[in-house]
């Protein structure tokens, strides 16, 4: 499908050019701009109030029920906790989300752009503020107008402050997913919060305060690389916001008597667009969707709803602006007014597939993961001490990672050294069989241990050996191959 290459909605063409203010109508009505609300509600309500909910995971554990510990290495999200080795979790996240985005865009287009993109809800927030303070657009473009005046003061003072008390609640509502959301508080509160709380809220607070009140759409249209390679995403069954103009053209706009005339005879011999330019004062990033698709548009499909309330009025059947495929729409323009879903193609259900695929693997792989592992470290300064009864000892030195918040009971053995014995410091007993290492909970517990063995098991100048860690409380054993190394033979 084709798309204008337009650099910006108002400057001529060319990418070089500055680009105007936009002063969007506000639309109050319309299915479109109720799933905006939404989805404005929804994500700003998980960033918000995400890190205040709360999740019992025992004494001494974190009780945010989402939470990234940089201090403590760790990442909760309610009952799933993830350790520094297990940053796979977190590439199977955005596998899945990079996906669900190709999935969306093939499906619905720019939805994510026009709804869900959080440059997308704060811009949306703040011109509702702006709208607000100066009212509607043309009173916003008069306001901008006209001299400093103690009017034009209060109003731009009062939109000012509020959108930088929004951007203070998103630098803070970034950094409380970072640490504990109450004591946190306090501290910023009280002026006892680090030095690295204070910046990183002064810059996702002032990039929201920049982005959203002065960027806005410019982000989408000049920043954003998404909006360049999307287009490679959509084929002839992808929703796209367009003008059917097989039925608005001739446009013109109604004038005189007929207005009195029902829509059949009124539009019998011309197009259905009344060239009232709603479609084009609602858009935010200011663009006339009638011209054709263009790089600008972000899919917000307010101009579908403002197009719809039009045709209302004059009698008109909804959908001169339509958020159709294009395989739909020239169905439309040939004649042919049944409709084929998006959903009947191939390549949705090979997206969903690999997407469930995924999920089932991440799935199967956190119920089923280790509470426990175990790193061992040969010591090489000296590989090896040759001992009394022709016997040689080989140091390791042992982390034994317990994952699980009460303390771990764990026997360590050793496999394949013939008549092997150990000793661990700090551990009762010595030249042992077996030994049985105690771990706090939640933590890594470091152990120093001696390996001896006649050197008659050695073969050469090292022997294969094995490492076979048990944990008492669930029966789960991990092994780990090493080396044992003596002198030539
Ligand atoms: S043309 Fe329509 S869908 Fe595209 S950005 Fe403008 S209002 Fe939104
Ligand atoms: S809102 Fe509809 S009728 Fe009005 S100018 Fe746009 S396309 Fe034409």
């Amino acid at each position: 499908m084709s798309v204008q290459n337009t650099p910006s909605p108002t400057d001529g063409g060319s990418p070089y050019a500055a680009t105007k203010k936009a002063y969007p109508r506000f639309l109050n009505a319309g299915a479109f701009r109720r799933l905006k609300w939404l989805a404005l509600i929804v994500s700003l309500g998980f960033y918000w109030i995400g890190p205040w909910l709360r999740w019992d995971r025992g004494p001494g554990a974190p009780g945010q029920a989402i939470l990234v510990d940089l201090p403590g290495r760790r990442a909760y999200c309610f009952g799933i906790e993830i350790w520094p080795q297990e940053v796979y979790y977190l590439t199977g996240i955005l596998i899945i989300a990079a996906l669900l985005l190709f999935f969306i865009s093939a499906l619905l287009g720019r939805v994510w752009c026009g709804f869900a993109c959080w440059q997308t809800v704060f811009t949306d927030l703040f011109v509702w503020i702006e709208r607000l303070f100066e009212g509607e657009r043309a009173q916003r473009i008069l306001l901008d107008k006209a001299p400093w005046s103690a009017n034009k003061l209060w109003r731009k003072a009062g939109k000012q402050i509020c959108w930088i008390l929004i951007s203070i609640l998103a630098g803070f509502g970034f950094i409380g997913f970072f640490d504990d959301v109450h004591l946190l508080l306090r501290d910023l509160l009280t002026g006892e919060a680090g030095v690295s709380a204070y910046a990183a809220m002064a810059v996702i607070g002032g990039c929201c305060y920049l982005l959203a009140g002065f960027a806005r759409e410019d982000v989408c249209i000049y920043m954003c690389p998404y909006s360049r390679f999307q287009s490679a995403m959509f084929d002839e069954h992808s929703m796209i916001v367009s003008y059917e103009s097989w039925r608005g053209e001739p446009r013109g706009p109604v004038r005189g008597a007929g207005r009195g005339r029902p829509a059949e005879q009124l539009f019998a011999e011309r197009g259905h667009c009344i060239d009232c330019r709603m479609c084009v004062q609602v858009c935010p990033t200011g663009i006339d969707i009638r011209d054709g698709s263009q790089l600008a548009c972000i899919g917000c499909a307010l101009c579908v709803d403002a197009c719809n309330s039009m045709m209302d009025r004059v009698g008109l059947p909804r959908g001169l602006v339509s958020y159709d495929s294009s395989f739909n729409q020239q169905a439309r323009a040939a004649g042919d007014m049944s409709s084929s879903s998006p959903m009947a193609r191939p390549r949705v259900y090979i997206y969903l597939a690999i997407i469930g695929l995924v999920a089932i693997l991440m799935a199967y792989s956190l119920m089923t993961r280790k509470t426990f592992d175990v790193n061992i470290l040969h010591e090489r300064a000296p590989m090896y001490v040759e001992v009394s009864g022709g016997r040689v000892r080989n140091g390791y030195t042992f982390k034994i990672l317990n994952m699980v918040r009460g303390p771990g009971h764990f026997r360590l053995t050793v496999e394949g050294l013939n008549k092997a014995t150990m000793s661990v410091i700090g551990v009762d007993g010595d030249q042992m069989e077996t030994v049985d290492l105690p771990v706090d909970g939640d933590s890594v517990g470091t152990f120093r241990m001696f390996v001896t063995a006649p050197n008659a098991s050695l073969s050469g100048k090292k022997a294969d050996l094995t490492f076979a860690l048990t944990n008492l409380d669930t029966g789960k054993v991990v092994r780990r191959d090493n080396l044992f190394a003596g002198p030539e033979r």
